[in-house]
């Protein structure tokens, strides 16, 4: 499977990094080592100084599809949970300052935490989804799927055309404003809908 994420996905979250709303949507990977499931702590990296937390909707897909049409999208979705885009940010400056790619300071070990999955029938209105991530219990990020640039369906269709999707591959759908540093001894949790789905520590 592969991770693929999205970057500036929510204007205000594009505005407090000082970045400008993308022509289109801007696209990464991660690694599938990122990937950190069952609420399991994340070991806070050496070579950083300044990982920032990103809370978002995570889609997984359920079958094969490339070029898929925008308004088929939404049957190439099996489930849905709410994930962490850690983020280097120190490392990602310095890449971006010099045009170089960012695959290090996103793809790291354990730099996508993953909540358990619901049914995408939980789900009736993708435009609709709201979801939130804590710092020890103080409210950081609130999201809503309106507020999203790139709806999740363009975003499957637009990511198709270049990438063929497979069973199980996870799409990040961009973090909303609120973005921030975890320390050590930090306790995250985030809740989808209200439902607490991310609850971990980072050690
Ligand atoms: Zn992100």
């Amino acid at each position: 499977m592969k991770i693929i994420c999205v970057g500036r996905n929510y204007a205000k979250h594009a505005a407090e990094l000082n970045n400008p709303i993308p022509d289109d949507p801007i696209i990464f990977t991660k690694p599938d080592s990122a990937l950190l499931r069952e609420n399991r702590d994340f070991y806070y990296p050496e070579f950083s100084e300044d990982v920032h937390y990103e809370c978002e909707l995570v889609l997984r897909i359920g079958k094969m599809g490339k070029f898929i049409d925008q308004k088929f999208a939404k049957g190439y979705v099996d489930a849905i949970a709410l994930g962490i885009d850690f983020t280097a940010r120190d490392m990602q400056q310095k890449a971006k300052e010099k045009g170089l790619p960012w695959a290090l300071a996103k793809g790291f070990h354990g730099s996508a935490p993953i909540s358990p999955f619901l049914p995408v029938g939980h789900f009736p209105n993708w435009a609709d989804i709201r979801f939130t991530c804590e710092i020890n219990g103080e409210i950081r990020q609130e999201g809503h799927t309106a507020n999203m640039l790139y709806s999740s369906e363009y975003l499957i269709a637009y990511i198709s055309r270049f990438f063929t999707l497979t069973k199980g591959d996870l799409i990040f759908t961009g973090t909303p404003a609120g973005v921030g540093p975890v320390k050590v001894g930090d306790h995250i949790t985030g809740h989808l809908e209200g439902k607490k789905m991310l609850d971990f520590h980072v050690r």
